[in-house]
């Protein structure tokens, strides 16, 4: 299995404003967060972390993410009309989307990352050292999440 699909050096993507990156399906489910993001995200509501949590956060698996409310049916609770309502202080799960690691493979890549992002194959190529960039703030990402959880958990 290809597991570098980026290196095809092909890779073309430009958001289209689906919103469907923002609606939980399967795996691709809770917006996890971390501390930093918890902070930003804080910092845009104005109000402190411990209340930005209590509103807004749940923990699954002791892992804090954005709460999944049923009357949204999969959105995420910051979507409207398709748009995120917290863009620029969006998690960084959000900002590197679509290039997440497991996201790199042929398989995942063109039969599920593909069918449900309409942006994939539109817009410029994205150069291969950028979508390496990003492939390691969320590999980053996801190390200091487990960390940060793992304390968490104590
Ligand atoms: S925080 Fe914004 S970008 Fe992230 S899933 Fe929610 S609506 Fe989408």
């Amino acid at each position: 299995m290809n597991n570098k699909i980026y290196k095809q050096k092909s890779i073309r993507f430009k958001c289209q404003g689906s919103g469907n990156c923002c609606v939980s399906r399967g795996s691709f489910g809770f917006v996890y967060l971390s501390n930093k993001d918890l902070k930003k995200l804080s910092i845009f509501f104005n109000m402190n972390e411990k209340n930005f949590k209590k509103k807004y956060c749940s923990i699954s698996n002791g892992f804090l993410h954005l709460k999944e409310l049923k009357k949204n049916k999969g959105n995420c609770l910051f979507l409207l009309n398709n748009k995120c309502t917290v863009y620029k202080s969006r998690p960084t799960q959000c900002r590197t989307w679509p290039f997440w690691n497991e996201n790199m493979n042929a398989k995942t890549w063109n039969n599920v990352i593909s069918k449900n992002c309409p942006g994939i194959n539109k817009g410029p190529i994205i150069e291969t050292k950028k979508i390496i960039k990003i492939l390691e703030e969320d590999k980053k990402n996801d190390e200091i999440i487990l960390s940060e959880n793992a304390n968490l958990l104590k």
